[in-house]
């Protein structure tokens, strides 16, 4: 694996790699690399003759500094977590992703679907994650970009990038990785105190009560209900909610919809934590039926 932290440099090997005709699959992380990222680039492995891992806290979808300068930062150790598995790693400074005489701004409106969920909650963090996705895919032209279903609202918006840009690369969702106990796997679970750590199911078992009772109860009960289960000592839902996966707005009649997800957002102790679940329509997001969830 070589690891590159320049775009000229990066742009050079894959011009190389396109000519021999070779497809590239590209996962784009921000590091404090886990098994969940693993699995995305394992899929991207699988799918194209070679694989490009991005690594770069972006400023630009933080909305609290705090959060930025905490943010973990292990370059040397997840290159040798990765070493075996991806071919590149492309690590690039600030300055190269966003230099100053570069206009890296992106005119998609996508109001729509950040007014719910993590909008509100992370004023400006959407737009980040789209100017950022831009950047990289005009930087490596990849085939296919491979983006977990862990941050639900996330793919859903770079889908809609995707298509309303008409831009040439193809998106692969996959599924989430969870601990034994039900728990997404997050760089910010180290952050858990062993106490809270051991609790922390509660949020998986709250999504899987939506996935037994949808049909059964409103989801406005649905909802309420999950949310009273996450308030346990020291836990502090932020939002729980039955949404329709392409336009994130609120579901009440579940038979009007395709894709249907409950997302919730939870503080555990000083850790915020993210996680959703299908409620109906996963054949839409997974066509070859590879899922490995729920672990129960
Ligand atoms: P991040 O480094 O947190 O920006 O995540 C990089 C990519 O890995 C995103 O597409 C995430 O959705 C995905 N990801 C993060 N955690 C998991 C997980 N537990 N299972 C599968 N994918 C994940």
């Amino acid at each position: 694996m070589k690891t590159i932290k320049r775009v000229s440099t990066i742009q050079k090997h894959l011009d190389a790699e396109r000519e021999k005709a070779h497809s590239i699959g590209f996962v784009p992380t921000m590091g404090a690399l886990h098994e969940g990222h693993l699995s995305l680039v394992s899929k991207a492995r699988e799918e194209n003759d070679r694989v490009v891992v991005s690594i770069f806290v972006n400023p630009t979808q933080f909305n609290q500094k705090e959060d930025l300068v905490k943010y973990p930062r292990q370059l040397e150790k997840d290159q040798d977590f990765i070493r075996k598995h991806s071919d590149y790693l492309f690590a690039p400074s600030v300055s190269q992703m966003y230099p100053k005489k570069l206009d890296t701004s992106v005119d998609l409106d996508i109001d729509h679907l950040t007014a719910s969920m993590e909008g509100p909650n992370r004023p400006g963090h959407f737009e980040g994650v789209v100017q950022v996705l831009y950047r990289f895919l005009d930087i490596l032209n990849p085939d296919t970009i491979y983006m977990g279903q862990k941050d639900f609202q996330q793919f859903s918006i770079v889908d809609y990038m995707l298509k309303t840009l008409n831009m040439d690369t193809a998106m692969r969702v996959c599924p989430t990785k969870r601990e034994k106990d039900g728990l997404a796997m997050s760089s910010r679970n180290l952050r858990l105190e062993p106490t809270i750590r051991a609790r922390a199911d509660i949020i998986y078992k709250a999504l899987v009560y939506a996935k037994e009772n949808l049909g059964n109860k409103s989801c406005r009960a649905i909802e309420k209900k999950a949310l009273d289960m996450m308030q346990i000592s020291d836990f502090r839902p932020e939002y729980f909610e039955i949404v329709d996966g392409y336009t994130m707005a609120r579901v009440t009649n579940p038979q009007h919809h395709e894709l249907i997800a409950a997302c919730t957002a939870c503080w555990a102790g000083e850790v915020r934590l993210i996680d959703n679940m299908v409620l109906k329509g996963e054949s839409r997001l997974y066509p070859d039926a590879d899922k490995e969830f729920p672990v129960k």
